[in-house]
């Protein structure tokens, strides 16, 4: 893949001049496709609503075509050795490596997020092809001690099958590698549907996979608008030919997919919304506290299921926190992921800009204090919100109880320990939860009794591939990254020798 971005009218348009086919075509069974019924859907900068390319809509027998070449594939796929596919992954990371910067640029071009956040993801994204190239040769059975002499009792691990995989726009390339990464180490082969947003920078790694030499049919990536995402789902769920699927994205359409896995009790891993407290306790360095709460709130734009979500202040440590937060926040420099100088991007979409926006007026209407932003940022585009910080947050607002996955930061002030606990567990979420404390055995207390599957203490950045991510409660099932990442993708076959 060589995407050269050639500078036109401004510095900040960029169009790719070269292997152009590479984006209107969706890749299956090592060849690039369209749609049966050539139907194809446009793929537009959230930053200027600009076309970046046009993608195939691929509707369900296409995507059956895919599933039957994934199915033909995995046989060959999975007869190779841990060995083997363990260097197929590394060719695929070296070239995601050389490639890291076109990556990122197709990224901004398609997420909006900000060229510096786009190379880190990109960094990030690479590192789970290399873990999991690392991973595949330590898949490793056991031989257990039997309670009978003329037995012997061994487990050994075998992937599961074609694995489908359907993908958000937050993270382009990181929640299709974490995810793809773990499948192809384990030997099983896959589908991938990625967001109707952000399908290039899938197209981007599928010609990688190529290049790579990973064999055809091995790793498919299927386009589909939004209208078809829900028949493709469904195909997914119900397909003998799917082993297992993996799902990152909201909260409602995991629920869907769960149920639609039930009638053929298919293994699914969820990786859905989080609603994370940060909380900050009298103990805590509120210079790091700030730090990190930038971090955790700003990255993406708010739009990362691990944001803070709610920030929970200690009385006696809360108006100076507030001070320096919104002193912190003068510092984001909204515009065109292109702009070096920018650290934040417009939202996706008008959904969630709409959204963000009902959320913002309903603490309005109930009482809450702007005390930065509270409005669209329409002067740097349509999608843009200006960040935002809500004080006098009350437990009957919206942005209290709901995901915000925009740039707001409500805060709220707590007595104790204990009220801090109460109310950052009370929610049906349990993905991430952040606290910043210098008190030894308020860390542990408190990150023992915090209901989620992930903490940050005094630290608002979390994600690592050699980390095990996922929630409990409605967050989710399973856990990527890490060697747990790979247990989605295998089955324990226990094998019993006899008459020894
Ligand atoms: P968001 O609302 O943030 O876009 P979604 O959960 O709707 O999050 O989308 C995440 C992924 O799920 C995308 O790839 C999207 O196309 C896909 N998707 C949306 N609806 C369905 C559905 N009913 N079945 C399967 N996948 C779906």
């Amino acid at each position: 893949m060589m995407f050269v971005l050639q500078k036109i009218s401004n510095i900040y348009k960029a169009v790719l001049v070269r292997n152009l086919h590479l984006y209107n075509k969706s890749y299956v069974n090592g060849n690039w496709v369209s749609a049966a019924c050539n139907k194809t859907f446009d793929v537009k900068n959230p930053a200027d609503g600009s076309l970046v390319g046009t993608v195939p809509d691929m509707a369900v027998e296409d995507v059956q075509i895919a599933l039957e070449k994934a199915y033909e594939a995995f046989h060959i796929w999975q007869e190779i050795t841990a060995k083997e596919r363990s260097l197929f992954l590394r060719k695929w990371y070296d070239l995601m490596v050389k490639n890291s910067e076109e990556l990122a640029n197709i990224m901004t071009l398609e997420s909006g997020k900000p060229m510096i956040e786009a190379r880190g993801e990109v960094a990030y994204g690479n590192s789970f092809i290399e873990w999991f190239s690392e991973e595949a040769r330590r898949i490793d059975g056991e031989i257990i001690q039997s309670p009978v002499k003329t037995k012997q009792i061994i487990l050994n691990k075998q992937p599961i099958g074609v694995a489908a995989l359907i993908t958000p726009w937050n993270f382009p390339h990181a929640m299709i590698t974490r995810k793809a990464g773990a499948a192809l180490a384990a030997g099983c082969s896959c589908v991938v549907k990625p967001a109707e947003d952000t399908p290039l920078t899938a197209l981007a790694l599928a010609e990688l996979s190529r290049e790579a030499g990973i064999p055809k049919g091995v790793f498919n990536v299927v386009t589909t608008s939004r209208s078809n995402a829900a028949s493709v789902g469904k195909l997914f769920c119900e397909s003998p030919l799917v082993a297992g699927i993996s799902f990152t994205g909201s909260t409602q359409v995991g629920k869907c997919l769960y149920q639609q896995c039930a009638s053929g009790v298919k293994r699914l891993g969820l990786e859905l919304g989080g609603n994370a407290p940060f909380i900050v306790f009298c103990s805590a360095d509120i210079d790091k506290a700030v730090q990190g709460a930038i971090a955790s709130k700003f990255r993406n734009c708010g739009q990362t299921c691990v944001s803070a979500n709610r920030f929970l202040i200690q009385e006696n440590v809360y108006d100076i926190f507030v001070e320096k937060l919104k002193m912190a926040m003068k510092h984001i420099v909204l515009g065109n992921g292109l702009d070096p100088q920018v650290t934040a991007g417009p939202l996706i979409n008008v959904s969630q800009v709409n959204k963000v926006q009902s959320i913002v007026q309903d603490a309005l209407e109930k009482g809450a204090q702007v005390e930065a932003g509270g409005n669209p940022a329409i002067q740097h585009g349509e999608l843009f919100y200006e960040p935002t910080l809500l004080t006098n947050v009350k437990e009957n607002m919206l942005c209290y109880n709901e995901e915000i996955f925009g740039p707001v930061a409500p805060c709220i002030s707590f007595k104790t320990e204990e009220e801090a606990l109460k109310i950052a567990n009370n929610t049906n979420r349990g993905l991430a939860g952040y606290f910043y404390s210098n008190d030894i055995s308020q860390i542990f207390r408190v990150s023992r009794k915090l209901e989620v599957g992930m903490v940050g203490v005094n630290e608002g950045i979390i994600s690592t591939a050699e980390a095990a991510f996922g929630g409990i409660k409605e967050s989710g099932i399973g856990r990527e990254g890490s060697r747990h990442g790979i247990d989605d993708f295998v089955y324990i076959k226990y094998m019993c020798l006899g008459n020894l």
